[in-house]
């Protein structure tokens, strides 16, 4: 993999990576008129429920579902500026303009486009291009878990305009949390109330119960991926490397190599979920795939998470969303309208 950095004209970083010695992309200069990158997002710390927010004013003006001819993710080609200079690339990370993180309570948020064919999706890619979203996803990881301001690094993708996506073009973001995350920080809380009370792991006898079970949807050598037990969305697929890993950068070769295939399968059976009717283009279900991987600890120091992803939809029908209403949004109660043993059934029968 070869990594080629960049300044974009506003003063903000971006990442080529690529698969062999790569282009000369670094040759590609920012032609773009760009004010200074002002960096504003602040975070508030809510007393009563004990969880950081963070507050973006100046995302408001973000660009907002662009026409394909104005995309700001496609490569720059002839005199069309784009975010990215090269007229190609494999896969390049950038700094968001629009970041709700970043201010100087310190964070960074970055976009990661996975391919420059503005018409695909992830689960279209070849499995040596998701291979290479592995490394930059890894390389990412390292670097920003290196960055004193940053406490997580939560890797995901939004895919769907149901799922409030306002750029077609396939990518994911990073959020780099100057904080623990609500989410991680209760389940690091749950893993450590677990060991206490059985010695154990949480994670590991977690996926140890899954194993045999009605719930796997799929499994290779290294990796396993189930709907959890207690699922919370219509359609949830758990994916976690057999062997518990800390983040990205703990995973070895052999759990490299076999991530790519299982990935891409997940993602086409959840496209495969509700067929698209004859001569109608391929169904593309909306999804949010969610990278969860252990906060920054002390030098040497283990820890009780587990790199996974959680991958589910909010379509539990055709034509029919699941909307966060009064008892999960009011409350952060959660009812499910299918039970995680047929959504398990309906994803391992789903269309690859
Ligand atoms: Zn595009």
């Amino acid at each position: 993999m070869k990594k080629t950095v960049i300044t974009l004209a506003d003063g903000r970083e971006l990442f080529y990576y690529d698969s062999g010695d790569g282009e000369a992309r670094g040759q590609y200069a920012d032609r773009r008129p760009l004010e200074p990158m002002h960096r504003a997002a602040e975070t508030r710390h809510d007393e009563a429920q004990g969880e950081w927010i963070a507050i973006a004013a100046q995302r408001q003006n973000r660009t907002y579902k662009p026409p394909a001819d104005q995309c700001p993710l496609c490569p720059t080609v002839g005199d069309r500026l784009t975010e990215i200079p090269a007229p190609s690339y494999e896969v390049a990370v950038f700094e968001n303009r629009f970041p709700s993180l970043g201010g100087p309570d310190g964070g960074r948020c970055e976009v990661v486009c996975f391919t420059s064919e503005h018409d695909k999706s992830f689960a279209g890619l070849s499995e040596a291009r998701a291979a290479l979203v592995l490394e930059a996803w890894t390389d990412r990881t390292a670097d920003l878990l290196g960055r004193p301001d940053v406490r997580q690094v939560y890797v995901f993708e939004n895919r769907g305009e149901e799922i409030g996506v306002t750029l077609a073009h396939p990518h994911g973001q990073i959020y780099a949390f100057p904080y623990v995350a609500p989410k991680m920080d209760r389940a690091i809380t749950q893993a450590a109330a677990y060991r206490e009370r059985t010695g154990r792991n949480l994670f590991e006898d977690i996926v140890e119960r899954e194993s045999a079970g009605e719930r796997v949807i799929e499994e290779n050598e290294h990796w396993i991926a189930f709907t959890p037990y207690a699922a919370r969305w219509p359609y949830e697929a758990h994916l976690y490397p057999k062997r518990r890993t800390s983040d990205f950068t703990a995973l070895d070769d052999a759990q490299r190599a076999a991530f790519p295939p299982i990935y891409l399968s997940l993602l086409r059976r959840f496209d495969g979920l509700f067929p698209a009717p004859e001569g109608r283009p391929a169904n593309r279900t909306p999804y949010i795939s969610a990278w969860h991987q252990a906060p920054k600890r002390a030098p040497g120091a283990t820890t009780e998470a587990a790199l996974h992803a959680e991958i589910f939809t909010v379509r539990r029908a055709p034509g029919k969303l699941k909307y966060l209403a009064g008892a999960e949004s009011g409350m952060g109660a959660f009812a499910s309208d299918t039970t995680p043993e047929q959504a398990a059934l309906a994803l391992r029968s789903a269309g690859r």
